[in-house]
């Protein structure tokens, strides 16, 4: 079947049934009862999930030389990551990207340390240093390899202290690293496959297979080298969150898929497998206010902040620094004392990164609110047009002087001032988005048990893994995760040793 944005894009219904029944999921440890008693099929590598993490996995493995089966419990393939903004976070890139538009320094270290400052030093650090050393090297395979194209422009996003933020789409991420498979002989994702045990031979202690529920039937497939879970986060999964996070209720909206829910991760600690910062789990400050998703207007008040963009509340005043860190944003957003607070830009700011065409769009949608001059802007946002126009009129200032008293904002030469209309509006509020904690790994991406052993023939990536990104995590380091450790385990899941 040809891969379009529909094919992966899940109808609630169809959804919701697939992800649901927890108790699906066998509650008990593994291996308890033996192995099957016979297998019904056999591959090299079996991967769960068919999002940035599990597809990386399988273009690596495949590539390796071994045979491989991606699983997917849903009806249609590719997770949170099919409906990812697609900024994806890399200090370099063979195209010379940031050189190319004149956007400053980066470095290694400097990613790095932003990653640790960003996750307030509670990431694992061994596990920074693979993402920001790799990250430069998976771009550069989906341009090289998958054939993918870029948006125009390279970002800056909060809590990164440089412009490398790289940005395409989660469809045409995915679209490149199931092309790169398809080179080495993939056949495509199994939807409606859920795996709901983790087989061990206990004689050898190794995970050797799974189980699988598919069209009303259970299978079994053999692992002959190694398992990877790429199962993704938890973020939809009310009752998980809140064992979590108590005040995450159903009062909050989510920007991820049906498909985000914690049995997976169950079945994981079940098998033994020891798990951290489930409790770190982060609201995308910028949703739509009415739904909670991330829908590309949402992406504005992510990427154009770099280039001058100014959040207001609904007293039209500043409330926050516009590259504070999300976890910042959305605290500073709450105390603003309700729905909604805005990002006010016009041409002088979007004009970095797209084109009039796509604010058209979004006007005539009804998403973007624009007036020709600040007053007429004020109305439509129903904000106080001259607190409107002051905060407009101070913060230029603030980029002419290059300082922001107010806020602390790092103000760079690439913003702008906003002096001409049209100007533009749009609305955003928090959303339950990312999931910082899961599974424990080491830098070869093997699981680790809760005793502190490496658990064979078990291999996690994506954002099923916990300790990457600490206890907030930064824009565009997700997707770099995914694809990098989703590599790692393809890699070292296909190795015959
Ligand atoms: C709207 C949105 C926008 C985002 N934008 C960005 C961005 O611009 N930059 C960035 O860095 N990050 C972004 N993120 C975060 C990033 O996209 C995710 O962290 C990433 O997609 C997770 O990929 P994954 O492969 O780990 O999981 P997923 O893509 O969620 O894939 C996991 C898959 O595993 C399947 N699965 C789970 N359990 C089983 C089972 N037992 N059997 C079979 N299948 C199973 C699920 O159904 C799912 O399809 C965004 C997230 C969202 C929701």
């Amino acid at each position: 079947m040809k891969a379009t944005r529909r094919h992966f894009l899940v109808t609630a219904g169809a959804a919701a049934a697939a992800a649901a029944s927890v108790s699906a999921v066998a509650a008990t440890p593994c291996g308890a009862s033996g192995l099957p008693a016979k297998w019904d099929e056999a591959f090299d590598v079996v991967i769960v999930g068919s999002g940035f993490a599990g597809m990386s996995a399988a273009a690596t493995a495949l590539h390796e030389g071994a045979s491989v089966t991606v699983l997917e419990k849903m009806p249609t393939w590719g997770g949170n990551s099919a409906i990812a903004g697609g900024g994806f976070a890399a200090w370099t890139d063979s195209l010379k990207l940031r050189e190319k538009y004149g956007m400053g320094k980066d470095s290694e270290e400097q990613h790095r340390m932003d990653t640790l400052k960003g996750g307030d030093f509670f990431n694992m650090p061994e596990l920074v240093d693979v993402l920001v050393k790799n990250a430069p090297a998976a771009m550069d395979w989906m341009l090289k390899e998958g054939g993918l194209k870029l948006n125009k422009g390279i970002g800056r996003v909060g809590g990164h202290t440089a412009y490398r933020d790289h940005m395409a789409t989660g469809e045409r991420y995915l679209l490149a690293l199931e092309s790169i498979a398809k080179k080495n002989g993939f056949k495509g994702v199994r939807t409606n496959c859920k795996v709901v045990r983790l087989w061990k031979d206990e004689k050898s202690g190794r995970f050797v297979g799974v189980e699988v529920k598919t069209g009303g039937k259970t299978i079994n497939i053999r692992a002959n080298r190694g398992i990877v879970l790429g199962a993704g986060g938890y973020a939809r999964d009310v009752k998980f969150r809140m064992s979590q996070v108590p005040f995450l209720t159903e009062a909050y909206n989510s920007t991820n898929q049906p498909s985000a829910t914690a049995e997976t991760l169950m079945m994981a600690q079940a098998a033994g497998a020891s798990t951290l910062h489930l409790a770190f789990i982060q609201l995308f400050p910028t949703a739509d206010a009415k739904t909670g998703s991330i829908d590309r207007p949402a992406l504005f008040p992510i990427q154009f902040p770099g280039f001058g963009a100014v959040y207001v509340d609904k007293n039209g005043k500043r409330f926050v620094s516009e590259l504070g860190r999300r976890d910042v944003v959305s605290q500073a957003e709450t105390k603003t004392g309700g729905k909604c607070t805005w990002c006010v830009f016009n041409a002088q700011v979007y004009s970095k990164l797209t084109d009039k065409a796509e604010m058209d769009k979004f006007v005539a949608t009804g998403r973007l609110k624009t007036g020709k001059t600040l007053d007429e802007l004020a109305a439509a946002m129903q904000v106080p047009a001259a607190a409107l126009k002051a905060t407009i009129a101070e913060h230029n200032g603030f980029v002419r002087d290059g300082k922001d008293p107010k806020f602390g904002k790092p103000i760079s030469k690439a913003m702008a001032q906003m002096t001409e209309g049209p100007y533009y509006a749009v609305s955003q509020w928090p959303s339950v988005h990312h999931c910082q904690g899961g599974v424990r790994i080491n830098p070869k991406a093997q699981m680790i048990d809760i005793f502190g052993n490496v658990m064979p023939g078990l291999y996690a990536a994506g954002e099923f893994v916990g300790g990457v990104h600490g206890d907030n995590r930064l824009g565009g380091n997700a997707i770099a995760d995914c694809i990098v450790f989703g590599r790692v385990a393809g890699k070292n899941a296909a190795s015959k040793a």
